[in-house]
């Protein structure tokens, strides 16, 4: 079993939620089990110890690039900043705003959670059409910083997010497709 193949069996897929239609990929039984969740975070541990790849800090999308992105950061031995839902960070921030299917979202990064020429890891759970890593992406070069590489647990292709990241320039890994 690959380790692609042992993570796609421990993510649940929960139809018809948020809203009728929408095959939710839930990755909570992947952080439920100590042995999924090792390696889980092992896998992009491994990939980013490597002289070459390691960034200076993690950057973790809203909310459940935190729980992965940290967890790697803190493996790495570097920082982590947050990436967040628009009036939840305290001190000043930068904001991007990006577009949903009805309506539009907005994140925030607080103005010094990462410095000029920084090599940032960008971290979620999933790619879906792209807009909230992209929104990311900017945010963290707005501030002058270099994103490295975007990372995520799950990729849905098909909905195309990955392919416009990687055509705007990211350099992208993902451990599980769902078609
Ligand atoms: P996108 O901006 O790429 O369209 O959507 C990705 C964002 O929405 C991510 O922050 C992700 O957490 C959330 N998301 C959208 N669909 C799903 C899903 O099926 N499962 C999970 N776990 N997150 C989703």
């Amino acid at each position: 079993l690959s380790v692609s193949q042992y993570l796609r069996q421990h993510i649940r897929t929960v139809p018809d939620w948020p809203a009728p239609g929408v095959q939710f990929r839930d990755i909570t039984p992947l952080l439920q089990d100590p042995r999924v969740f090792r390696v889980l975070i092992d896998a992009f541990v491994h990939r980013y110890m490597a002289p070459e790849l390691r960034p200076d800090v993690v950057a973790g999308l809203d909310a459940r690039g935190f729980i992965v992105g940290a967890v790697v950061a803190y493996e790495l031995n570097v920082g982590f900043v947050p990436i967040r839902k628009k009036g939840k960070l305290p001190f000043t921030t930068v904001e991007e705003t990006y577009e949903l299917e009805y309506g539009s979202a907005t994140v925030e990064l607080h103005t010094d959670a990462v410095r000029p020429g920084q090599r940032v890891l960008l971290i979620d759970d999933l790619i879906a059409t792209g807009g909230t890593m992209m929104a990311g992406k900017r945010l963290l070069e707005k501030q002058g910083a270099v994103v490295t590489e975007g990372a995520a647990i799950v990729d849905l292709p098909e909905l195309g997010g990955s392919e416009r990241l990687r055509a705007a320039g990211l350099n992208l890994f993902t451990l599980v497709d769902f078609e």
